[in-house]
């Protein structure tokens, strides 16, 4: 290209930063996708061409994440919003029991989906300590007689995430992973179910992915909408309906990309320098900067701060915002501050922000 291209400092939530590889890679093949004088979004979802890019998708997320034979991955719509229902429509029997774990406000709204359904129990909760924690491993309450234990893997608004998660045995463990999905090696073999909404880690929003034990996918019920039942996207590989063909390949280029950044371990390991860089600062301010989680359960994709003085950090957004940063204002529920640096967030921009962060402090203390 001739002319370079203005990227933002973009600290976005989601929809949030995509590799500016996979936005140009997209463009270029905008029009013509690989010959065929169509765009992928023009092509037919029954077409060779689709089907292959679909295909990749699925077997690259496998590849990535090392997904056992017994596990199926589903591409679905509705947000990781619609999951708070269904999970509970395919897996609750009518008086039946689920325990969720609360550590923010999307176990709280996937605890009030259920309710919809059966029984929702909180197994562990950090609410009274207003989120600012992870429980710890002691306190969940394995309820073997549940149908399953929900939780959140990453708390996007109050910027904490599991290290560890717990080993619950025979009861089917379902992680919202919407929010660090992809950041990081885990073992998908822990999970009856992982779902993520795609606009944080892996691409635009509009895809949903699923990936789901088959052993647990086959306890369903039955008597519900045919579109809502995992059973009805298992059988069609994800292709029942018009699928969103575009998100899809633009998940696919995504995973393309991680691999090509060297897989999961590179990307943890600049995860944790990205994050460290603005965590050191916060650390290093004398109170100037502090953080909303416990140290012990910071997540790496969601930092989530204040400034101690109140004037201080209307000023520190407002110049924030006209250095060219972007989608620093922290979740209207918490306030303050939050820089998510997913995947994609370059190292630089985490560098700038901490740069910013040392001379604004400087500036006004
Ligand atoms: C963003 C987010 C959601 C909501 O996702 P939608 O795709 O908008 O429905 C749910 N859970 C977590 C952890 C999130 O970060």
């Amino acid at each position: 290209m001739t002319v370079t291209t203005k990227r933002a400092f973009n600290f976005n939530a989601g929809p949030s930063a995509l590799p500016l590889e996979v936005l140009q890679k997209a463009q270029a093949e905008l029009v013509d996708f690989k010959g065929t004088g169509m765009s992928v979004m023009e092509l037919s979802h029954r077409s060779a061409e689709f089907e292959g890019v679909h295909n990749e998708a699925i077997a690259n997320l496998r590849e990535l994440y090392d997904i056992p034979e017994n596990y199926e991955v589903l591409f679905l719509q509705g947000g990781a919003s619609l999951q708070f229902s269904m999970i509970p429509m395919n897996f609750l029997k009518e008086g039946q029991k689920a325990s969720y774990i609360q550590t923010g406000a999307w176990s709280e709204k996937a605890f009030a989906e259920a309710k919809l359904f059966g029984t929702p129990v909180e197994a562990a909760s950090s609410k009274s300590n207003n989120y600012k924690n992870i429980p710890a491993l002691s306190e969940i309450q394995i309820d073997e007689e549940a149908a399953y234990l929900h939780l959140t893997s990453n708390n996007t608004i109050f910027g904490t995430q599991w290290k560890t998660f717990p080993t619950t045995g025979d009861l089917p463990l379902i992680a919202d992973m919407s929010s660090d999905i992809l950041s990081k090696k885990i073992d998908v073999s822990n999970f009856a179910m992982i779902y993520a909404g795609a606009q944080k880690n892996l691409g635009p929003s509009g895809v949903t992915v699923v990936i789901i034990r088959k052993e647990f996918l086959e306890k369903a019920n039955s008597n519900i909408p045919t579109m809502l039942k995992y059973a009805t996207h298992s059988k069609n590989n994800s292709l029942y309906n018009t699928p969103p063909t575009f998100g899809i390949y633009m998940l696919g280029e995504v995973l393309k990309w991680v691999k090509a950044e060297g897989g999961l371990e590179a990307i943890e390991q600049r995860n944790e320098e990205k994050a460290k860089y603005i965590y050191d600062v916060i650390d290093n301010s004398n109170g100037f900067y502090y953080g909303h989680a416990t140290e012990d359960s910071r997540s790496l994709m969601n930092i989530t701060f204040r400034v101690a003085d109140e004037e201080l950090e209307k000023k520190f957004l407002a110049e924030a915002k006209t250095a060219g940063f972007v989608g620093l204002n922290g979740h209207r529920s918490v306030g303050g501050c939050r820089a998510s640096t997913y995947n994609a967030v370059p190292l630089e921009t985490c560098k700038a922000l901490a740069d910013f962060m040392v001379k604004f402090q400087q500036d006004n203390q």
